[in-house]
């Protein structure tokens, strides 16, 4: 099973993917967290994109393709896997496409997780309380919706053309939420 989970930032596509991995037992693959990971180790890759990150932009195409070129190919991602947070461009989900067909695999869906724009507001204040995120504040959560209004959204006629897209309306408690997950996979 090769999922994509796309939506905007807060609409809790992270917590569904953890929460849907450990259930199906196929890997998480979350971009943001490879990322951050990089920066906490003090990687030259985590050196080349914190001040992007911070700033609610997006790293490069090409650096992020290289990654997941990579990741899919260690030995947790053999059942399948959840893709979090890629692709976030038309370019990102044209380079899946091409490491897919040369993989010999198929994608097995993207679920869309939609949500009111207001509600979405109302979880990223959450989030700036809990979680203190350097890339968390205001300003910047503000930033990643407009990026995601202007980069991602396109993903989801893509897929839609392609009869790979599930909408799931993302109201709810976590595990409601999840029920709706399970419900368009069977
Ligand atoms: P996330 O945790 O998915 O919200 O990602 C946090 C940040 O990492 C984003 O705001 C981007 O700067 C960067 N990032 C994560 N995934 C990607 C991607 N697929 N393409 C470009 N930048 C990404």
């Amino acid at each position: 099973m090769i999922l994509v989970f796309l939506g905007p930032p807060g609409v809790g596509k992270g917590t569904q993917a953890k929460l849907l991995s450990e259930k199906k037992k196929i890997a998480h693959i979350s971009t943001g967290d490879m990322l951050r990971a990089a920066i906490v180790a003090g990687a030259d890759l985590g050196k080349r994109v914190k001040a992007v990150m911070d700033s609610g932009q997006l790293v490069s195409d090409d650096l992020i393709i290289e990654l997941i070129d990579h990741r899919v190919m260690e030995a947790d991602c053999a059942n399948g896997y959840i893709l979090d947070g890629f692709p976030r461009t038309i370019a990102q989900a044209e380079a899946l496409e091409r490491l897919l067909k040369k993989l010999n695999k198929k994608l097995t869906a993207v679920l869309y997780f939609d949500l009111l724009e207001q509600e979405l507001l109302n979880r990223l204040a959450g989030r700036r309380e809990q979680e203190a995120r350097a890339d968390d504040n205001l300003e910047v959560q503000k930033e990643r919706l407009r990026v995601y209004k202007n980069n991602t959204e396109s993903l989801i006629d893509f897929y839609r053309k392609k009869e790979k897209l599930k909408t799931i309306e993302a109201v709810g408690t976590v595990e409601e939420v999840l029920e709706k997950v399970q419900a368009v996979l069977k």
